[in-house]
């Protein structure tokens, strides 16, 4: 793992930042940044494009004289824009240890272990896989491989939809919350939603007979900082300021999202504030970078935080990392994924445009 140099870490803040601009200045067209929603604002100062990560890998893969893509973001979003990427492009991530622990709880061994048994027989019919973006290329391969999807926040109930034209089932990964969201807003029945539990569900002897009698299996992961929010916060809010909106991620517990008046993705909820009149009030349950920028650059609206939640996985990446990784272009902490990984992956991605 190739980690960032000690002398980036003694740098002045001030040349950091210079050399940053110069360094962007010299290669010009040749050279994307990208800054996803949750990065602190010293990084997003040097974006180039600001956004979600499929948003922003597209972007990237679409500027025809980018031969450089930098993704300052987690490592599932940088590997999905050397997934996208054009021929001549090279993608480089700032801080190689920058990862997603929602991603990181759907293991490839243990998806493995919970398909066989989920197909099993063939007796639980057809069996459509399904992953968040948020997860790793190897899992997004896995469910091309097997003619499934990928989805985002933004198209997970379009996903289950198209999973149920296309076969009995959808097993969903990794995560939970947003599974339970989707399904409560496309009318799937609690009771027909299994949860797969890779410590218990293995050796549960009734697994195969649940799997049966279920439509729609979620594996049991969750993001950390969406999972903070808790619905007494909002009761709080609510309690202290009547004409205040809430608007939360769908990563977020369902008792939080019943409480709340809106849930949508990062895009989402940036409209949402785009579009509150002047003078309102917005609470937002997602990641507290997002939630100060969309407060300074709304002043006109009061944009508060349900409760104050940082991904200290995307806070990794600073200013230093950044310039390590364009003192050397297309060479240090370069993203590779494997050729067949990436062409299956890609099938996935592909899926996703059919009902999205
Ligand atoms: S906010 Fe959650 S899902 Fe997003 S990168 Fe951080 S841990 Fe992963």
């Amino acid at each position: 793992m190739d980690r960032l140099p000690e002398a980036y870490g003694h740098m002045d803040p001030e040349e950091v930042r210079s050399r940053i601009q110069e360094k962007k200045a010299a290669l010009g067209k040749r050279l994307v940044i990208l800054g996803h929603h949750y990065q602190r604002q010293e990084v997003i100062d040097f974006a180039d494009f600001r956004g979600d990560s499929l948003g922003l890998s597209r972007l990237a893969a679409a500027q025809a004289d980018c031969e450089f893509i930098v993704f300052c973001g987690v490592r599932f979003m940088a590997e999905s824009a050397e997934i996208l990427r054009r021929e001549h492009q090279t993608v480089q991530h700032p801080d190689p240890l920058s990862g997603c622990p929602l991603a990181d709880m759907a293991d490839i061994a243990s998806v493995r272990q919970a398909w066989d048994r989920v197909v099993g027989d063939g007796t639980a019919g057809k069996v459509i896989p399904i992953t968040y973006m948020n997860s790793g290329s190897d899992l997004k391969a896995f469910c091309g491989e097997r003619d499934g999807a990928v989805c985002t926040s933004s198209n997970a109930g379009a996903a289950f939809q198209w999973a149920r034209t296309k076969g009995d089932k959808a097993f969903f990964f990794p995560d939970e919350n947003l599974g339970r969201n989707t399904a409560r807003q496309v009318g799937i029945p609690a009771e027909e939603i299994l949860l797969w539990d890779p410590g218990v569900s293995p050796g549960d002897p009734e697994i195969e007979k649940r799997v049966r009698e279920a439509s729609l299996i979620l594996w049991k992961g969750f993001c950390h900082v969406h999972t903070d929010f808790r619905p007494e916060h909002i009761r709080r809010i609510r309690e202290e300021d009547p004409s205040a909106r809430v608007v939360v991620h769908p990563e977020c517990s369902e008792e939080v999202v019943v409480e709340a008046d809106a849930v949508g993705s990062t895009e989402f909820i940036c409209r949402y504030v785009e579009d509150a009149p002047a003078g309102s009030s917005v609470y937002i349950g997602t990641e507290i970078n997002l939630v100060s920028r969309l407060a300074a650059s709304h002043p006109d609206k009061k944009i508060y935080e349900v409760f104050r939640s940082l991904c200290p996985n995307m806070f990794r990446i600073g200013p230093p990392n950044l310039l390590r990784v364009l003192d050397e272009i297309g060479e240090a902490n370069r993203v590779f994924v494997d050729a067949d990984v990436k062409h299956l992956a890609r099938i996935a991605l592909e899926n996703m445009l059919s009902f999205s």
